[in-house]
Order: structure tokens, then C-alpha cells, then sequence
């Protein structure tokens, strides 16, 4: 059964007190609803280190005006169930006012990241991701710290911020854990009715047609990879779509040439549901 802790100073003792004894912990940061996604992050950390942190907390910071922060789906009692299964040692889960007692004042700058693909749809998201990423891991000190692959822009911006900023924490990225359609598994598919649900894999057969197309003509510019992934998207007349983008995998700026590694990356809306998925061009 894990442990769950509500205070940050509770958690530094206990992880401390591991590490004293020789532990690597594993440190897997959620915003809860866990699916078999976030197990994939914890069976790679179980695996691999010693004391298994998962924390559960869902970011204001990271949420813009008429966003989904109200109606995120939060059930801790169904993600401590599923903590347990996965043999989990600590579950982190601060209550919002002992996170931020009040805003904070000073915070992170996600820098060029925050000027691009979700960083230019969502102003301020990366922000505060930035921000809640670092205050995580300094609570968790130092750490093998696991994320996920399909929140590619995300993952790239933590590993800058890690190098840039001093972080004694490794961070290691996970594949994306996807539906047999291939549809991403996210807590925001809880979202979806019916229609939308039959209509959200088109989201990855156009990233995989975008992907296909490079792999069977390597000197394809990024346009035609990206315009060929967005005719296969506007086949599903319920999307709107926010970008189809070629970028390179470290920095997330638009790609010049298609190159092996870079990540084609896209968002798109069905109704209220925002969706975000990525393929790497390999
Ligand atoms: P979230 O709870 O959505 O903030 O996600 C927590 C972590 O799980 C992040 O590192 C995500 O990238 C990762 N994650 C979410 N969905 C998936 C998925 N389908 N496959 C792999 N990792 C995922």
C-alpha cells in the first residue's frame, strides 16, 4: 500500500531517509485520472529504481482562461488503487493550498518553447509547466524522473530546463501508450462521446500517413509532410485543427529539411476535447 503525503516537507524526510539507504528514486509527476499510459511511466520506474514517487496534482498554472482546470477529472481513490497495483512506495498528493498557499510570484519562463506549436496555442501552459516541473523536483530532490513521449514539447522543454538550470535529476522519456485504433491514451479521452470517440484515431492515422509519406520519399519538404498529415486530419470533418507542425526533436522549431528524429507533431479540437499527438519521423 502506498504511502500518500500531502506536505512537501514530509516528502523531502522520507525520500531523504531512502536515499541515505543507498535508494534511486523513481519519480513519476501526474495530474492524476491514471490510465495505462501513466502505468507504463510507473512499471519503467518500478523497474528501474528503488523508492516508486508518484505525484498527483493537477497544475492551475498550467490551465489559460476557459480551459478544462474545473472539470479535469480528479478520483485519488482510483489512482491510489491503481498506485498500489503497480507495487507503488510514495504517492505525493498535495491538496491545491499547500502547493500554492497564495500564486507565486516568481516562476519560469519556458523561453522559445512557449512561442511555438502548444506554447502558441496555449499562451502561458509551458509556463507553467516549467514552473510546476521544477518545484516537483526540487521536492523530490535527486531522481530518475520519468515522462511521457506524447507530450513531446513538454518533454523537450523539461530536458532543457534540466541541463539550463542544474536539475539533479535524469530524465526519462517513455514511448506513448495508445488505444488498438491508435488513438493516444489520455485522461482528457473521458471527454469524448461517442461520435468523437469513433473520430479521434484519424489524430494518429494522420500523423502515421505524414510519417509514411517521408519514409517513402526521404526528400519531401516539411510542408508536403505536413500538408499530406493535414488532408488525412480534414477527412474527419468533426476536427479543427490547431497545427500540424514538423519540428526538431531538442528545440521544437520548425524543421528546414525532414530529417530522421524529428517529431511531426499535432493538435486538434473534436467539440470541447483538445487532443494533442506526435510520430518521430524514423
Ligand atoms: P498528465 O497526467 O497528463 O500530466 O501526464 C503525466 C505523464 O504521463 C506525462 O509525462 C505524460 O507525457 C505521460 N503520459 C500521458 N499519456 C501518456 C501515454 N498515452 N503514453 C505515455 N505517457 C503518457
Amino acid at each position: 500500500v502506498p504511502k500518500v503525503v500531502r506536505a512537501g516537507r514530509e516528502l523531502g524526510a522520507v525520500l531523504d531517509q531512502a536515499r541515505a539507504g543507498g535508494a534511486m528514486v523513481g519519480f513519476v509527476p501526474t495530474m492524476g485520472a491514471l490510465h495505462a499510459g501513466h502505468r507504463a511511466l510507473i512499471a519503467r520506474a518500478r523497474a528501474e529504481t528503488d523508492l516508486v514517487l508518484v505525484s498527483v496534482f493537477v497544475n492551475p498554472l498550467q490551465f489559460g482562461a476557459g480551459e478544462d482546470l474545473d472539470a479535469y477529472p480528479r478520483d485519488l481513490d482510483a489512482d491510489l488503487a491503481v498506485c498500489r497495483a503497480e507495487r507503488v512506495d510514495v504517492v505525493f498528493a498535495p491538496p491545491g493550498a499547500e502547493m500554492w498557499p497564495e500564486p507565486p510570484v516568481v516562476r519560469l519562463s519556458a523561453g522559445a518553447f512557449g512561442e511555438v506549436l502548444e506554447g502558441a496555442h496555449r499562451p502561458g501552459h509551458l509556463d507553467g509547466v516549467a514552473t510546476v516541473v521544477a518545484k516537483l523536483l526540487h521536492q523530490a530532490g535527486r531522481c530518475r524522473a520519468y515522462f511521457g513521449r506524447k507530450d513531446a514539447q513538454q518533454l523537450a522543454l523539461v530536458r532543457r530546463m534540466v541541463r539550463d538550470l542544474a536539475f539533479d535529476a535524469t530524465i526519462v522519456p517513455c514511448d506513448t501508450v495508445r488505444e488498438p485504433d491508435g488513438l493516444a491514451l489520455s485522461s482528457r479521452n473521458a471527454y469524448l462521446d461517442e461520435t468523437e470517440r469513433a473520430a479521434a484515431p484519424a489524430l494518429h492515422r494522420a500523423l502515421a500517413a505524414g510519417r509514411d509519406a517521408w519514409l517513402a520519399d526521404p526528400t519531401l519538404a516539411p510542408g508536403r509532410i505536413e500538408a499530406i498529415a493535414g488532408q488525412v486530419l480534414a477527412a474527419e470533418p468533426a476536427f479543427v485543427v490547431d497545427y500540424v507542425s514538423l519540428v526538431d526533436p531538442d528545440t521544437f522549431q520548425p524543421a528546414t529539411r525532414a530529417a530522421e528524429g524529428q517529431v511531426l507533431a499535432a493538435a486538434a479540437r473534436l467539440g470541447p476535447t483538445r487532443l494533442i499527438d506526435n510520430v518521430v519521423l524514423r
